[in-house]
């Protein structure tokens, strides 16, 4: 058996973590057991729906890398398009599918048209709340004679299709996560499973559409537990076979509530926008809710596939926990390696105007490597290297009233011009060798020397390695710098 999995967002809003964990897991599991992956829009909310939002999911996906089997795609146009035999992938346009088959319900007496208003349904609610009952439906248009029917009609009403719920016994489900389920039946009511307009709502389309897309197992969040029972009945009343559910618990903010925007950037997009790698972002999602015997920690992501099982989620929910994402964040940035590194940098430099369209790779490689450790967002990159690459050197006011502006700095600086003007050798050792030197024959401590040669050549009091930062600047550079720094504050 080829395993069948489908990530079924509705397009109400961007991608956000939970959905893409979500996504992360059905895609994971797919690729593990060589099965299908496939991406269903669930737009039959027509109000909430959106196009835009279709394009956020599909992009906040791609960016994931989680690519799709079957389901829409964004052609090279812009337009979208789909790929798959089981199509189409968006509810609204698989409308024509459903209809025999809320046909087949309602012939076998399994579904029937409820012409109940809303102010009708309402009243009926609250006389049950008032004599303390359950407020479920009364199943009074179950039993509706021609006449009846044909009155509502006269007046224009038009029916939802509601399911007959046996109202005894347990509906019982597997569940990977969560165990066995079982929920009485008389706790539910007849559901409605058709709107007015004929557009089947969450828990009859869903069940079709896993069905007719031959889904072999359900993954998705454990808000959903409380459908399941409505689907597995629907699942028996057309005769299809259940699929294997495995509902992954919820994802937290720090205050224990339901992640949500309130904790910060909620959308995955937004994670990137920040300076996140997508690998960082993958490992931390996989994490939220599952975990190897030995609590590993980072993974490859052919290694996350090779080890990732639903039996190994956890059956709590997780906490999202951004320090962590950042400190992984950190891992992913120092394990690329230079080439790659330099790669990542280069977009986020041309945007900020300080690569222009030719420039020399290998310089550019030396000037990564002074700082790829210490970044931390990749939103970082321009100002870790901006006074590397720009012509112009920016002062930064306080260091230079700090550092620049002390006792004696004057003369080092005209010192350490004169001298480095004349060394041949111009390498961070030897440059270390010369400030060294010049500091023990003046007497003074060393951090009088370097502090402001590192001031007047940066521009601020803070960056890479001093020495090693001078000798990829040369010594041309180097030179104007100082010069530049004693003319416009000294002289
Ligand atoms: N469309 C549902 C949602 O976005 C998912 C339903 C499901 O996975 O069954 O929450």
């Amino acid at each position: 058996m080829t395993t069948r999995v489908r990530f079924a967002p509705s397009p109400t809003g961007y991608l956000h973590i939970g959905g893409a964990r979500t996504a992360l897991y059905n895609y994971l599991f797919a690729r593990h057991t060589q099965g299908k992956f496939i991406l269903r829009i669930e737009d039959t909310d027509e109000l909430r729906s959106s196009d835009e939002a279709v394009v956020a999911i599909l992009e906040g996906l791609s960016w994931l890398g989680l690519d799709w089997d079957e389901g829409p795609v964004v052609k090279q146009d812009g337009s979208l398009g789909i790929k798959g035999a089981h199509g189409p992938y968006f509810q609204m346009e698989r409308r024509a599918l459903y209809f025999e088959h809320i046909e087949r319900l309602l012939a076998e007496g399994k579904a029937y048209e409820c012409y109940c208003s809303t102010d009708e349904l309402k009243a009926k609610r609250e006389r049950a709340q008032q004599e303390k009952r359950p407020p479920k439906y009364d199943n009074h248009c179950r039993h509706l004679t021609a006449q009846q029917v044909s009155a509502f009609k006269k007046e224009q009403r038009k029916p939802v299709i509601r399911f007959k719920n046996s109202g005894t016994g347990t509906t019982v489900f597997k569940d990977i996560i969560k165990g066995e389920v079982k929920f009485e039946n008389a706790l539910l009511d007849d559901f409605v499973i058709v709107k007015p307009n004929g557009v089947p709502l969450y828990n009859l389309a869903v069940v079709l559409d896993d069905a007719l897309m031959e889904i072999t197992h359900v993954i998705r969040g454990d808000d959903h537990i409380s459908n399941t029972p409505r689907q597995v009945m629907l699942y028996q009343a057309l005769g299809f076979k259940l699929p294997v559910f495995a509902h992954i618990p919820m994802i937290l903010g720090g205050d224990g509530s339901r992640l949500s925007k309130r904790h910060g950037a909620a959308s995955v997009t937004a994670y990137r926008d920040q300076g996140y790698l997508k690998e960082a972002v993958l490992n931390y999602l996989a994490l939220l809710g599952w975990s190897t015997t030995d609590s590993q920690q980072l993974f490859e992501s052919q290694e996350l596939i090779k080890k990732f099982t639903l039996e190994r989620c956890s059956g709590s929910a997780a906490i999202f926990d951004e320090q962590k994402l950042l400190w992984m964040n950190g891992e992913y940035i120092r394990s690329q390696s230079l080439d790659e590194f330099t790669d990542i940098a280069i977009p986020y430099l041309k945007e900020a105007g300080l690569l222009p369209a030719l420039f020399d790779r290998e310089r550019l490689k030396k000037i990564i490597k002074l700082e790829q450790e210490k970044v931390k967002y990749l939103t970082d990159i321009p100002k870790l290297f901006d006074f590397m690459l720009q012509d112009e050197i920016v002062y930064h006011e306080k260091d230079v009233a700090k550092v620049l502006k002390k006792e004696g700095s004057q003369t080092i600086l005209e010192d350490m011009l004169e001298r480095v003007n004349l060394l041949n050798n111009f390498t961070a050792d030897s440059l270390e060798k010369l400030c060294r030197d010049y500091a023990d024959e003046e007497g003074i401590k060393t951090g009088m020397v370097f502090h402001p040669l590192r001031v007047a050549t940066s521009g601020r009091a803070k960056g890479p390695s001093l020495f090693h930062y001078l000798e990829v600047l040369g010594k041309d550079v180097v030179c104007v710098r100082i010069e530049k720094a004693l003319t416009e504050f000294f002289r």
